[in-house]
């Protein structure tokens, strides 16, 4: 509970009642100057990566390494030697600080030699598959009228799915005129097994979902799946023993920091917080600045 909801944790310790913790939640402090944040949802008409390919854009090429894949760290003399393969190259780089912002058992490979300890707790965090079912069906055909973002089945309804999303709903031009598009999660924890069927037999399963929930009524007009193997970081019983002891290896080795979805949250918001919180300390380390006081 302290490590996947945090936030309702902290309000329940605080009040001794959620509901009454939650209301009386202290305003989080706006720096000077920072606009009021305006909690909405976004996304890019070409999906998500269009954001780091702007970065990486931004940046350029010479400070920035994209379809670079780290393949070994180890401390030198109070550095880091860290060997990075690029379009084929082997590259060797000697840096004091090191981000390492990849999956959990890619860290686990990489600080292997380093801690054994803080390698088996991160290979411990498991990431269930879920394979997206994107169908797109005449809006006439749909007898919903998808008013809404989306829904998450509860797991007594024994549903295939986990949950719908409707896109078309949520974001404009995703789905020509006089049609919708909907987006349905298999598998996770609780159904990885259902991820395992071909294209078709996925497709063909949604299907008749959607029509028992939102009452399709014909066949779809388009169908893509997307899948992930290695999807979400399950913060199950036990995860903040292993995050004590990844906490532990940042505090034995200077300069070595961990970030990413299986620490501190896994929406795209709190995976930016934490990149952000971690290049701001880093160019203080870097720049011999004493970290702010807590
Ligand atoms: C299907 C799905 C739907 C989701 N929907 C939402 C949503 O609607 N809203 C939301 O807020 N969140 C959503 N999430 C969660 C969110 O997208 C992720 O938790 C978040 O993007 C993870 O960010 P990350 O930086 O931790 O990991 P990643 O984005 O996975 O980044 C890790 C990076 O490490 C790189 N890498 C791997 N190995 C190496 C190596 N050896 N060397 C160098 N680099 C390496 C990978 O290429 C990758 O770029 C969704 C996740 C999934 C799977």
């Amino acid at each position: 509970m302290q490590a996947a909801f945090p936030r309702l944790w902290q309000a329940e310790q605080r009040a001794g009642s959620l509901l009454l913790g939650m209301l009386t939640a202290p305003r989080p402090k706006r720096q000077k100057g920072e606009a009021r944040s305006q909690r909405r949802l976004f996304s890019f008409h070409k999906g998500l990566a269009t954001w780091p390919q702007a970065i990486a854009r931004f940046l350029g090429p010479e400070r920035l390494w994209t379809g670079a894949r780290a393949l070994d760290l180890r401390p030198t003399d109070g550095e880091w030697h860290v060997t990075v393969q690029r379009a084929g190259v082997v590259a060797h780089l000697l840096v004091s600080q090191v981000i390492l912002a990849v999956p959990a058992a890619v860290a686990a490979h990489l600080v292997d030699r380093l801690d054994a300890q803080a390698a088996a707790a991160l290979r411990a965090i498991p990431y269930p598959p879920v394979t997206l079912v994107h169908l797109g069906y005449r809006r006439s055909d749909v007898a919903h009228p998808l008013d809404g973002f989306g829904l998450l089945c509860p797991s007594d309804e024994n549903a295939k799915v986990l949950g719908t999303l409707w896109p078309s709903s949520l974001f404009p031009n995703r789905a020509p005129a006089g049609s919708v598009l909907t987006t349905a999660f298999v598998g996770g924890a609780r159904n990885s097994v259902l991820t395992n069927q071909s294209e078709e037999a996925l497709i063909a399963m949604v299907h008749a979902e959607q029509q028992r929930i939102i009452g399709v009524r014909a066949e779809p007009v388009f169908a893509r799946t997307i899948r992930w193997p290695q999807a979400i970081p399950q913060y199950n019983a036990g995860h903040l023993r292993r995050i004590a002891a990844i906490a532990q290896l940042e505090q034995r080795r200077l300069g070595l920091h961990l970030i990413g979805n299986y620490r501190g949250g896994i929406s795209v918001e709190a995976c930016w917080q934490q990149g952000r919180a971690a290049a701001a300390l880093v160019a203080r380390l870097i720049a011999h600045e004493p970290a702010p006081t807590q």
